[in-house]
């Protein structure tokens, strides 16, 4: 079996242990054996990383729009091949993997722009004679750390920033799927990224991770997972005075008003609850819908629902790919178990036996719920969504509003005036009006606010505010 090695200044370095990418769709399909590091090789990582960052902080904007821009060309001309190994170990669909592959490639020629539209401020002093400049420069050596869920799309738009800005890399992606970070790693080595600019570790959260956000060399952590990780990368960050960047869970409202076009709310929720099996912190867990629509939603949400193809990501027929292993599996089984005791009714949601040997559950729609609920207060991360009516739009605002998470929030209705006062009222980091909660650009800020992110946005021109540190320097001219 291929052994997929750690890498290093320019090397790649085995450090002894590996572990088997397996594929999700069919378990009888090992992608490879991947690196499990220690924190010897954080250690090591670091120290490439040092001896890399002076020249790469004084790299012309050229040199790294150079080097990112390549980056972005060498992933969309391997688009299809880099999507097919995403959907093999993450799970979702091949139109999926290949539009996330596809999306990575676009963050990449995004922030080689990025790299030559560095800007400061001039600005006038109160005192005479004197100029003062606002600068930004990179805050040195950026620990990056992605969960399983966008295998390629989060570290891209983690690693493009930081490079851009003249920072260097040290990656951990998460050890369900390593596979797309290792080709990305070996794709920014071809394309001129210098040696240690770059550097990739593999292997577990409580080792790994854990190594990286405590290294004193290690100026700033940008992480995305789960809260509770989340939570306590922040406490240790505070401790050690790392910046520290966080995007976390979801418990996303979809808004059906009465006036609301089903040929377009329906799609919008199956799209915003099921596809990427759920697994999408943008996914539309609550759906909050106006008496007047309720019934007719229900069933048009259902006959939709039940449609979904379910089956092995690479099929091209399939809508509906695997949950990502056995644990998350699980964990989604006991929800459902968790819905039947809560809500009126749970439509599908069971586990499915399929001709592969992979993690395939139907997906799930609990009727009858109210906000309260365990289902409507805990993240599941799974294909699996509630309705919960209510009497009018100020309730529905009220339910959106009451969680303790603030990621995304959406809207189906043809209301001018709901869409806008929605719009002002959510408490939300991103809105959606008559679109899913989950698919945004790639260009504009992305992150929430409340328990689902901490700390400066993501992406789009707003990423320059965690990736620099701001200089203000005093010049008298005599
Ligand atoms: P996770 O928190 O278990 O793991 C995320 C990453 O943190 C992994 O690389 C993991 O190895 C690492 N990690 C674990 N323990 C660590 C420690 N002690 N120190 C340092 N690193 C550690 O999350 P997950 O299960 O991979 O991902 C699912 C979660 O991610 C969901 O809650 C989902 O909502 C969230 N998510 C959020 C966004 C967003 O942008 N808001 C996007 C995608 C996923």
């Amino acid at each position: 079996m291929t052994k997929h090695d750690n890498l290093i200044g320019a090397d790649w370095i085995s450090f002894g242990n590996y572990q088997d990418n397996i594929n999700p769709s069919d378990v009888s399909d090992v992608i490879g054996a991947y690196s499990y590091g220690d924190n010897e090789s954080v250690n090591a990582a670091v120290e490439a990383a040092k001896a890399a960052l002076p020249a790469w902080r004084d790299a012309t904007p050229q040199a790294r729009h150079d080097v990112l821009d390549a980056v972005g060309n060498t992933i969309a001309a391997r688009k299809d091949e880099i999507g097919r190994l995403l959907s093999r170990e993450e799970g979702k669909t091949l139109a999926e993997g290949i539009g996330e592959t596809m999306r990575a490639a676009q963050v990449f020629k995004f922030f080689a722009g990025e790299a030559l539209r560095q800007s400061g401020d001039l600005q006038a002093s109160v005192r005479p004679d004197i100029d003062i400049e606002v600068t930004r420069e990179p805050v040195g050596i950026v620990g990056l750390i992605t969960p399983w869920n966008f295998p390629i799309a989060i570290p891209a738009w983690k690693i493009a920033p930081a490079l851009a800005y003249g920072n260097c890399v040290v990656l951990k992606p998460a050890d369900l799927t390593p596979g797309c970070a290792h080709v990305i790693a070996g794709i920014l080595n071809e394309c001129g990224c210098p040696a240690g600019v770059f550097n990739l570790v593999m292997g577990r959260g409580s080792v790994v991770g854990e190594a990286l956000i405590s290294h004193p060399d290690i100026a700033a952590i940008s992480f995305t997972g789960s809260v509770a990780t989340g939570q306590h990368i922040a406490e240790t960050c505070g401790r050690l005075r790392k910046k520290v960047q966080l995007e976390m869970g979801g418990k996303n409202p979809m808004v059906v008003l009465d006036d609301a076009d089903l040929s377009v709310a329906v799609p919008a929720c199956i799209n915003g609850t099921f596809f990427s099996t759920g697994q999408r912190c943008t996914a539309s867990s609550r759906l909050i819908v106006e008496a007047g629509i309720h019934d007719a939603f229900v069933d048009e949400m259902t006959r939709a629902m039940k449609a979904l193809n379910v089956g092995n990501a690479l099929d091209q027929a399939t809508q509906i790919g695997p949950v990502v292993d056995a644990r998350q599996l699980n964990s989604n089984l006991e929800y459902v178990e968790i819905a039947r005791g809560e809500a009126d009714e749970v439509i599908g949601g069971e586990r499915l036996e399929l001709a592969d040997n992979g993690f395939y559950q139907a997906p799930a729609l609990f009727v009858g719920t109210r906000n309260d609920m365990r289902i409507n207060r805990e993240e599941i991360f799974g294909p699996c969504g509630s309705i919960i009516k209510v009497a009018d739009f100020d309730e529905a605002v009220a339910v959106a509003n009451d969680t303790d998470f603030g990621l995304s929030a959406g809207i189906c209705t043809q209301s001018l005036k709901h869409a806008r006062a929605f719009k002002r009222k959510a408490e939300a980091g991103m809105v959606m009006v008559n679109l899913p909660t989950a698919g945004v650009d790639y260009h504009v800020p992305f992150g929430g606010r409340k328990g689902s992110s901490f700390g400066a946005r993501e992406q789009g021109r707003y990423a320059v505010e965690f990736y620099t540190t701001v200089k203000t320097s005093y010049v008298y001219a005599g």
